[in-house]
C-alpha cells in the first residue's frame, strides 16, 4: 500500500512557469524512491509540495492533491507545523535561516515544544563541539575586547547612551543630562525614576509622560504639576484626574478654585502617608502582567504563563490567510500582504516567530539591565559595566577599547 499518494497534481508559479502538471504516483513505505530528470524538470517543486514548503513561495495555481497515510496535505486545513515535523527534507545544500547560529540549532528542539533553557544551551553546546567549532567560538569570543557598555556619554552610566552627560544608571537614554534611574528616555532633564517619557524636565515617578514637575503619572503630555493623574494632556496642576485636556486646578476630575486646590493638595498628600511618591499600584493596571514590558527583562518562564499564552491565543479571530503559528509562544499571528511582498521581494523565509518574540530575542541579545563594578582588562581602571565579573570576556574602557579598535 501507498504510504504517499500523489493524485493530478498540477502547479504553476506566480511568474507563469508551469511546473507540475497532471502528476500521479504512488511512494511505498520503507523503499527508496528515486526521483530523476533535467534540472528545472519539477523534482524539487514536487518535493516541496510533499511538507507545504511551496506555501512559502508565489504560486499562482495549484490542483490536485497529496494523500500522506490517507490524509490530503493540501487541505488548508491540515496543521502544517505538525506535518512537517513528520515530512522532512533535506536539502543538497545546508541552508541557514536567517537567524543566528544559536537559533538556527535550537530551531527544531521550539518547533517540538522545548522551552527549557537549560536544554536549548545543552543542544546549542553539544552540537558546537560535535562539529569541532566550540572552543574555537568561545575562546574567540572570550578573547576579543568588549566595551564595557555601549555608553557614548559624559559621566554616566547604565547601558545604550548617547549624547547625554551626568545620567546615573540609566538604559536606553539619549540627549538626557543629571538623570537618575531612566529607562527608554529621550531628551530628560533633572528627573528620576521614569520611562518611555520624553521632553520632561523634573518629573519623577513617571511612565511616557512629557512636561514639567509631573509626580506619578502615566501617560500625561504637554502637562506641568500633575500628581497621579492618567492620559491627561495640556493640563497643569491636577492631582488624581483621568482622561483630561486643557484643565487646571482638577482633583479627581473635578474643577476647584486655585484657592481650594492649594488648601486640599496638602491634605491629600498628607493623608497618603507612606503611599505619596509611590507609582500607581500593578492591581490596577491597565494591561496583564504577561504582555508588560517586564517580561522583556525579567522573562517568566514559568508553565503555568505559557498555558495562559495558548489559551488566549485561542481568542483570536480565525483568519485563514497567511495566517502563522509562533513557535515560540504558540501565539497565532498574521503576515499581511504588505510583510509578504517585502518577504518574497529579498527572498526571505516567513519569519518563525511573532512580532513579540521577536523584539523579546531582540531584547535578549543585549546584557541584561544589570550593573557590575569591573575594572578595565587593560589598564586597570574600574568601569561600571553591564558584563558581570564572573563573565570571562575581556573588558575595556572607553580609551582602551577606541585604541584596541
Ligand atoms: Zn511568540
Ligand atoms: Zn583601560
Amino acid at each position: 500500500m501507498n504510504k504517499i499518494t500523489i493524485e493530478s497534481l498540477s502547479l504553476q508559479y506566480s511568474d507563469g512557469t508551469e511546473s507540475l502538471r497532471d502528476v500521479s504516483m504512488g511512494i511505498h513505505q520503507n523503499a527508496v524512491t528515486v526521483l530523476f530528470g533535467p534540472a528545472g524538470g519539477g523534482k524539487s517543486t514536487l518535493l516541496r509540495c510533499l511538507n507545504r514548503l511551496n506555501d512559502l513561495t508565489e504560486v499562482k495555481a495549484s490542483s490536485g492533491q497529496i494523500l500522506i497515510d490517507g490524509e490530503n496535505i493540501l487541505d488548508p486545513k491540515v496543521d502544517v507545523i505538525a506535518l512537517r515535523r513528520k515530512v522532512g527534507m533535506v536539502f543538497a545544500r545546508p541552508v541557514p535561516l536567517p537567524m543566528s547560529i544559536r537559533e538556527n540549532i535550537i530551531y527544531g528542539l521550539e518547533l517540538a515544544g522545548e522551552k527549557r533553557k537549560s536544554k536549548l544551551d545543552e543542544a546549542v553546546e553539544r552540537s558546537l563541539k560535535l562539529s569541532a567549532v566550540w572552543d574555537e567560538v568561545k575562546e574567540f569570543w572570550q578573547t576579543q575586547p568588549h566595551k564595557y557598555a555601549a555608553n557614548v556619554s559624559l559621566n554616566c552610566t547604565g547601558d545604550f547612551l548617547a549624547n547625554s552627560k551626568n545620567c546615573e544608571e540609566s538604559f536606553n537614554v539619549v540627549y538626557s543630562l543629571d538623570c537618575k534611574y531612566i529607562y527608554d528616555c529621550v531628551d530628560m532633564k533633572d528627573s528620576q525614576d521614569c520611562n518611555i517619557s520624553g521632553h520632561a524636565e523634573l518629573i519623577y515617578n513617571c511612565q511616557s509622560c512629557s512636561g514639567f514637575m509631573n509626580i506619578c503619572c502615566s501617560f500625561c503630555a504637554h502637562s506641568s504639576n500633575l500628581y497621579y493623574c492618567d492620559h491627561c494632556f495640556n493640563c497643569t496642576n491636577c492631582f488624581g484626574c483621568v482622561g483630561l485636556t486643557h484643565q487646571n486646578y482638577c482633583i479627581y476630575n473635578k474643577q476647584y478654585s486655585q484657592e481650594e486646590y492649594e488648601k486640599l493638595i496638602p491634605r491629600i498628600i498628607d493623608q497618603m502617608k507612606s503611599n505619596w511618591g509611590e507609582f500607581f499600584p500593578s492591581e490596577i493596571a491597565p494591561i496583564s502582567e504577561l504582555d508588560c514590558v517586564i517580561n522583556d527583562f525579567f522573562p517568566a518562564s514559568t508553565d503555568k504563563r505559557i498555558d495562559t499564552i495558548v489559551k488566549e491565543a485561542k481568542v483570536y479571530p480565525e483568519v485563514v490567510d497567511n495566517k502563522m503559528q509562533c513557535i515560540a509562544c504558540n501565539k497565532d499571528f498574521l503576515i499581511i500582504k504588505q510583510e509578504q511582498v517585502f518577504y518574497q521581494t529579498h527572498q526571505l523565509p516567513f519569519p518563525p516567530l511573532c512580532p513579540t518574540c521577536r523584539h523579546r530575542r531582540r531584547i535578549q541579545q543585549r546584557n541584561p539591565r544589570i550593573l557590575y563594578s569591573r575594572k578595565c582588562n587593560k589598564c586597570g581602571q574600574p568601569v561600571t559595566s553591564t558584563f558581570a565579573e564572573s563573565n570571562p570576556v575581556q573588558i575595556y574602557c572607553e580609551k582602551c577599547y577606541q585604541e584596541a579598535r
